[in-house]
């Protein structure tokens, strides 16, 4: 590993060891722990010299908030390109994976991109309430911030979710899925990471893919299919097609590979930060491409 990648690595490491295991579960039952990854993020893009904005809102009678930051396009400013993560957990649940590892990539790349220039406007975006009670539902956090970009009529011409990134296993049968038979399709042992969209994001499924197949070592698996079928909508690229944009969820793929998902287990120990640096890298390339493209 190149000395960059190592310093890139640890500084993924120490992401998600801050909010795994020195805040913990952080979620709107818990709202001082909620409030502190909140503030860690700030403090993060604010080190990076991005000044960042918030879009807060009400949820359960506790004040919460989106936090982003934004690298203005120089010549096509409002085409936007968003990448983001969750930063919220579901209770009992540390979350080293689910989605500390996410938000670990979203704050790194916001890093790598904060003195660029690119053609295209992209956001770096963390989102509270993905997990339940909120999945889905009108107080997700993706949500709101989807429905205000469709209100201020913003051309979002790409968005992109990490979405639990950090498991990586080459045993055979280490990969399940949400149908029976896509086993007998599809990758049996979990060592890719998965690009996944609806049949509207196709597109978008097979630029990335093929970005990340050219700059990457890590198997790509990338698929579009019906946003109905369990588990393709599951991140807050769902909020997205929600309002007619192409987004797209680069994933682990979650329950279907790692068995500490939704559990006290689920500790930075399990993290695969080798892999989840490719992942970033990886996902830098595509960022390139899309804001330039
Ligand atoms: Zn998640």
């Amino acid at each position: 590993m190149h000395q960059l990648e190592i310093e890139l690595r640890d500084r993924l490491r120490r992401h998600v060891e801050f909010l795994a295991s020195d805040i913990g579960e952080r979620h709107v039952g818990r709202p001082d722990a909620l409030e502190a990854a909140a503030k860690y993020i700030e403090s993060q893009f604010i080190s990076f010299g991005l000044p960042f904005s918030t879009q807060e809102y009400s949820a359960q009678g506790i004040a919460v908030r989106n936090i982003e930051v934004e690298i203005r396009g120089s010549d096509r400013a409002d085409e936007i390109v968003i990448l983001g993560a969750h930063y919220d957990s579901v209770p009992n649940c540390p979350a080293a994976n689910d989605n500390a590892s996410g938000i670990a990539g979203t704050l790194e790349l916001a890093r790598r991109f904060a003195q660029a220039k690119p053609s295209r406007t992209i956001r770096f975006v963390a989102w509270v309430n993905e997990e339940p009670p909120f999945f889905q539902t009108q107080q997700m956090g993706s949500r709101v911030y989807s429905t205000r970009c469709k209100e201020r009529n913003e051309n979002i011409v790409a968005m992109i979710t990490l979405e639990t990134i950090g498991c990586f296993l080459d045993s055979p049968g280490s990969q399940t899925y949400p149908l029976m038979g896509l086993g007998l399709l599809l990758p049996t042992v979990g060592n890719f990471l998965a690009v996944v969209g609806n049949l509207s994001s196709r597109g978008l499924v097979r630029t990335c893919a093929d970005v990340l197949r050219r700059e990457t070592t890590l198997p790509i698996e990338a698929q579009a299919l019906p946003g109905i079928i369990p588990g393709i909508g599951w991140s807050d690229h769902w909020s997205f097609w929600e309002e007619g944009y192409e987004a797209v969820m680069f994933t682990d793929t979650a329950p279907y590979r790692y068995k500490h998902y939704h559990t006290p287990q689920d500790t930075p120990d399990k993290i695969d930060f080798d892999r989840m640096t490719q992942v970033v890298l990886g996902s830098e390339k595509v960022l390139v491409h899309l804001s330039e493209k």
